[in-house]
């Protein structure tokens, strides 16, 4: 068994459920994890006997397309729900999937997560805070409940955990990580395909992008934060689209000294920002908490209406303070180094 409480809690969730139809639903802006589970879920119900189709507020990234097969997923606006039960993957809070989507299913039936930060805001709640992605709880859950995984499955599975892994290094890639990765590939998954598209396909814009980016690093709190800004007009200038930021925080991050990276965006009137971490203890969900935000211990966003002039000293404000509490921690020895909550 990979997970004893969720796996049965699920199984006893899905046979209680007394319509067949079943929305899968996912956050905005979705990553890897949150569309490689959208598609898992759903087929997995459909070989189970459930009608069911994948809705999200913002469509599926270009470079995600190659997950989902056949798999329907639709915008809120274009579609009226049926009396679906929803499920939704990857959200921390009620708020994730977006306000369209939030209106339309004022109740969630479910809530399948691996974040810290999750407020547990569905009638039933599968979360597990030491998995590294919500495709690992699912793929447990899966194996565990013997229900059968196609190869499109496997694949969208695999993909979810690989991209939320960061390619297997974050501090939350287990032994379970490897061996449930293992079994996906047996199904077939494949790691090759996946990462030809996830990564050998970029675009000219995306490069011009990541010079502007590098371009604006900034350190700060003594050279333990580097910061990135993006101006409002980057997307246009460079010809890039907006998904295509994913990643480029990692930069500021693997900067040698640096305990946090971060990017943002800066919208005019509204400020989006990630933060990553290079340890847990730093717990950068905390500090996006702080702008409305949250995520992992490790890697964390937020968004915030509010001005450069006056989001930025708050901000720094904020970490310094972060800085102040972890350090104290860490220098009473009392810290387990937040490992055990990423
Ligand atoms: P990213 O920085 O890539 O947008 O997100 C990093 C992590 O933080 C993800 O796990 C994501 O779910 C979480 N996250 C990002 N933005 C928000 C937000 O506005 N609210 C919450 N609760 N989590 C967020
Ligand atoms: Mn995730």
């Amino acid at each position: 068994m990979y997970y004893d409480e969720l796996s049965p809690a699920f199984e006893r969730f899905v046979e209680a459920l007394d319509t067949k139809k079943v929305a899968v639903i996912g956050h905005a802006r979705p990553d890897g994890d949150c569309i490689g589970s959208q598609v898992a879920l759903s087929r997995v119900l459909r070989g189970q006997g459930f009608d069911t189709i994948c809705v999200n507020q913002d469509p599926v990234p270009g470079k995600l397309r190659f997950l989902c097969g056949e798999e329907p997923f639709v915008r809120p606006e274009l579609w009226k729900p049926g009396g679906h039960v929803s499920v939704c993957v990857d959200c921390a809070d009620a708020d994730r999937p977006g306000p369209l989507l939030k209106k339309r299913f004022p109740e969630v039936h479910a809530n399948v997560d691996h974040h810290v930060s999750n407020r547990l805001f569905a009638r039933q709640n599968f979360i597990d805070s030491s998995s590294a992605a919500t495709a690992e709880i699912l793929s447990g859950m899966f194996f565990d409940n013997d229900y059968p995984i196609d190869k499109i499955a496997a694949q969208a599975l695999y993909v979810g955990i690989a991209t939320d892994t960061g390619q297997f290094r974050f501090p939350a890639t287990s032994q379970r990580v490897f061996e449930i990765c293992g079994r996906l590939l047996h199904l077939g998954a494949d790691p090759a395909v996946a990462s030809n598209h996830l990564y050998e396909r970029e675009t000219m814009g995306k490069m011009r992008l990541l010079d502007a980016y590098l371009s604006s690093l900034k350190l700060e709190c003594d050279g333990r934060v580097c910061v990135g800004v993006l101006p409002k007009d980057i997307f246009e200038k460079t010809g890039a689209e907006a998904g295509e930021t994913e990643g480029l925080v990692d930069y500021a991050r693997s900067i040698h000294g640096v305990d946090i990276g971060v990017i943002i965006e800066d919208r005019g009137n509204e400020i989006k920002g990630s933060l990553r971490a290079k340890d847990g203890r730093y717990r950068v969900n905390d500090l996006a908490a702080l702008f409305n935000g949250g995520g992992h211990t490790c890697a964390a966003g937020f968004t915030v209406h509010m001005t450069m002039e006056v989001f930025y000293p708050k901000f720094l404000a904020a970490l310094r303070e972060q800085f102040r509490v972890v350090d104290a921690a860490n220098y009473e020895g009392k810290d387990d180094g937040g490992r055990s909550g990423v």
